[in-house]
């Protein structure tokens, strides 16, 4: 019994998963292995962290939620109050024309949720998405990513879809009264922290505007903060039709949602068995931690010092072998020559006690996107870390 083989399935329990460590403990900007070993997270758990590990506030609720009730029943019979309360907290952070909240269980789920929509309300079935998206890994949210690779092994995926370079305003045209909805990333993650203008986005709604297409964005990555703004939309004073989110939004829980107007998500009201059902969506004990994720980032401040940190970053990770740094606030890309270069410094970080890695697309550049939590201190600590390891 004692001698069997124990498979973990998750990739990051493979024995050759190159960055593998294991933590116990985790706390604010830390992370801390078997004999106590300190990390600094300088990525969040991909993004999720953003009021860094175990906030007390998010314990808190959740404690207090564990008190009440665990779950009730699904498909709007029985109103989880949690969930009444956050979808009231989020549409006070989003224009007025987004005011209906879904809630679902993940980033690929509220994509799934969002295609599903968008295709209902329009009664179209073409999808335009981008070049080295990333949505997801459910059927749905694969067949709009911009990988080929990823979806190699899986097709035949969804139908329909067409993937155009982000940014590029002539590919807009692309957009037709036959498209039900544009799915993008409003500022791209995996692909390498990829951040188009604002002339970009006024074209782009302009042309779904025209065709009657719906935009959906997905901001599962770059919303709840992490570019210095509550919503990356916010940058560039355009408002999607349908707005995607997660990872941070959980403050370490599992939940998403899809959110549009009210008009738009009729189709689903009308009847919900044919919408989308989730027998887990918006747990009520993520409601809660989601619900103080957005009072902490509120209470704290923390959007205001942002782009500040940023800078800081940028100012201390000087060096030849970096080629240039790409980011929308604590969303960051360090450039380096290639893989070959990158992936030794990365290791050297780890065992100096800073966790970096690098994108699912874009493997030259180290992904740098800590708590927002984080203090001047901090970073400071962390950067002489990563400029010993690329010294090394
Ligand atoms: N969209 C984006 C932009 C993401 O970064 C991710 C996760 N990396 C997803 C969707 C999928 O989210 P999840 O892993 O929660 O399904």
């Amino acid at each position: 019994m004692n001698n069997r083989q124990i498979f973990l399935t998750h990739q990051a329990q493979t024995t050759d998963f190159p960055l593998m460590i294991e933590i116990e403990r985790a706390e604010g900007v830390y992370m801390y292995g078997p004999e106590g070993k300190s990390y600094i997270d300088l990525i969040s758990g991909i993004g999720v962290s953003n009021v860094g590990h175990r906030h007390p506030k998010v314990i808190a609720a959740i404690q207090n939620q564990l008190d009440k009730y665990l779950h009730l029943m699904v498909y709007g019979e029985y109103i989880q109050s949690p969930q009444t309360q956050l979808a009231k907290a989020i549409v006070e952070t989003l224009p007025p024309s987004l005011d209906n909240v879904y809630f679902v269980n993940s980033g690929s789920e509220a994509v799934e949720g969002a295609l599903k929509l968008a295709k209902r309300y329009t009664n179209r079935a073409q999808i335009i998405s981008c070049v080295n998206a990333y949505h997801g890994s459910s059927q749905g949210a694969l067949s709009v990513g911009g990988n080929e690779i990823f979806k190699r092994a899986y097709r035949p995926l969804l139908p329909g879809i067409t993937n155009v370079v982000y940014g590029s305003f002539t590919q807009l045209s692309l957009i037709t009264e036959n498209t039900a909805a544009v799915i993008m990333e409003t500022i791209q993650g995996e692909a390498g922290i990829m951040v188009a203008c604002k002339e970009y986005f006024k074209a782009l709604r302009n042309r779904c505007d025209e065709t009657g297409t719906l935009l959906i964005l997905d901001e599962i990555q770059a919303g709840f903060g992490r570019t210095g703004k509550f919503w990356a939309f916010e940058h560039f004073g355009i408002v999607p039709d349908i707005l995607v989110c997660a990872k941070g939004m959980g403050g370490g829980m599992p939940i998403g949602a899809f959110i549009a107007n009210k008009e738009v998500m009729s189709v689903f009201k009308d009847n919900p068995l044919l919408g989308h059902i989730t027998t887990f969506g918006g747990h009520p004990v993520s409601a809660v931690a989601s619900l103080a994720t957005i009072r902490v980032i509120q209470e704290e401040n923390l959007l205001e010092k942002v782009e500040q940190k940023a800078d800081l970053i940028k100012k201390l990770l000087v060096h030849p072998k970096i080629k240039g740094i790409r980011n929308k606030g604590l969303m960051m890309a360090v450039q380096f020559e290639s893989f070959e270069v990158l992936k030794p410094i990365i290791d050297k970080a780890i065992e100096l006690g800073v966790i970096t890695d690098w994108f699912l697309f874009c493997d030259d550049s180290m992904r740098i996107a800590p708590p927002l939590v984080i203090s001047e201190a901090e970073i400071e600590k962390a950067c002489e870390i990563i400029m010993e390891a690329i010294n090394c």
